[in-house]
């Protein structure tokens, strides 16, 4: 039996609907931006493996650093114990991240960072007793599949069987060009209508809803609103982080700072899952008392493993060389020359780029569906050609490895630009 057989017997794959899904394709290899399947074609990951690897797959230095990560202390739990290798992590991102932020929480994905940025919007202000209990997302959102990220989340397909079971979220238009004063005056209304603990939002892209994108000065603006009603305010930036948008983060664009920071994603490399959600001193001082009720009731057994936290060193220092920032530059020009090729073309009628993240939208009679039919036939038209890509309904976007070479890059553009011919 080949490895597909063997998978349709038992596995049951994320986002599928597996009575009418194409058959997954089973990768055996990956070195840099490049994946090989089991009949050896070759492919270009040109979305780092949903946005998880920007230095490479089995890149030797990282894993150099789990393997003496885990020959030296592979985990210990993190409840009354500690290491090194979390403290450092610790110091080392604190460094980086706005200067606000002060203390660091472990988890292990994107999901339950977000998870436990809510958690404690709402904690906070039951520990000072006072009664708060909405949360203010974006439309489109998206923070992740456990239930407060999901219930923060506003792309309807993902949640629409669990509605009515979900915490109190109200929703507020994404600050887009042009439509930056609805979102001002929805927030406005929705803090004077509504007892709201906290703000969540992607910053400057919104991912999975199509890299949608949007100026720091509109943020700026919604975080200005937030802190002067005493809303905490959650920066996503599970998606954002470690450099996607051209700076390390995408708060690094803004002028207000966000209470608390989600990371995930890139945080090791696309190696081991884990992830991180950072405090101001002011959230962790409200927790911090001679009640034990008082306490944040909130843990995962792997909480702050070593090897991940070995695997995100490694993976910080890859970042902050001369050689990773240089690359984050030439995508970047890369993508801005890509956008003027093809901005103009007749099946074109949107395109953006920050950082290393392209996304160009194409023309449709009716609106595309998520996981609707050109999207299918798009994905499939990448998958033929070698280059793996997910279009979002009738978005395509391109967020490589940062490792990615320029022919390697040049022929995503290649593949999609022929995309344009066959839609
Ligand atoms: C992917 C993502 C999440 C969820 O992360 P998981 O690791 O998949 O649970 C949350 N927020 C944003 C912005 C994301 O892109």
């Amino acid at each position: 039996m080949t490895l597909i057989e063997r998978d349709s017997q038992h596995l049951w794959h994320p986002y599928t609907q597996h009575k009418t899904a194409a058959l997954p394709i089973a990768i055996t290899k990956g070195e840099g931006a490049l994946l090989w399947d089991e009949n050896n074609k070759q492919y270009i990951d040109a979305i780092a493996s949903w946005w998880v690897n920007p230095y490479g797959h089995s890149n030797k230095f990282i894993a150099d650093a789990i393997y003496k990560q885990l020959t030296t202390l592979e985990h210990v739990l993190f409840g009354g114990f500690t290491h090194e290798p979390a403290i450092i992590l610790a110091e080392k991102l604190l460094a980086i991240l706005p200067n606000n932020q002060k203390k660091v929480f472990f988890s292990d994905n994107g999901s339950t960072s977000v998870e436990v940025a809510i958690k404690v919007a709402l904690q906070y202000f039951y520990n000072k007793g006072e009664k708060r209990k909405t949360i203010i997302a974006f439309e489109n959102a998206f923070h992740g599949d456990t239930f407060a990220a999901m219930a923060a989340s506003g792309i309807s397909f993902y949640t629409q069987a669990f509605q009515g079971m979900f915490i109190d979220v109200v929703r507020i238009p994404v600050p887009v060009n042009g439509q930056e004063q609805f979102s001002f005056d929805a927030l406005h209304e929705v803090i004077k209508n509504n007892d709201c603990a906290g703000f969540i939002f992607e910053p400057l892209v919104q991912g999975a809803a199509g890299m949608v994108m949007y100026q720091p000065e509109a943020l700026d603006k919604l975080l200005q609103i937030c802190q002067e009603n005493n809303v905490l305010t959650i920066a996503d930036e599970v998606m954002t982080g470690f450099g996607k948008t051209g700076k390390t983060f995408a708060c690094d664009y803004l002028t207000q700072k966000p209470d608390m920071m989600c990371l995930s994603k890139a945080l090791t490399g696309g190696t081991i899952p884990m992830a991180i959600t950072t405090f101001t001193s002011a959230l962790f001082d409200a927790f911090y008392d001679e009640d034990i009720n008082k306490a944040l009731f909130h843990g995962h057994t792997f909480t702050a493993n070593p090897t991940g936290c070995a695997a995100a060193l490694a993976s910080l220092s890859l970042l902050e060389t001369v050689e990773m920032q240089q690359n984050l530059i030439r995508i970047n020009k890369g993508h801005l020359d890509f956008k003027k090729r093809v901005e103009n073309h007749p099946m074109v009628t949107a395109s953006r780029v920050l950082g290393v993240i392209f996304a160009l939208e194409i023309k449709t009679e009716t609106s595309a569906s998520y996981y609707g039919t050109l999207r299918n036939r798009l994905y499939d038209f990448f998958i033929e050609n070698g280059v793996i890509l997910r279009p979002v309904g009738n978005i395509v976007y391109i967020l490589p490895p940062y490792v990615i070479t320029d022919s390697q890059l040049q022929r995503v553009y290649e593949v999609v630009e022929s995309a344009l011919e066959i839609v």
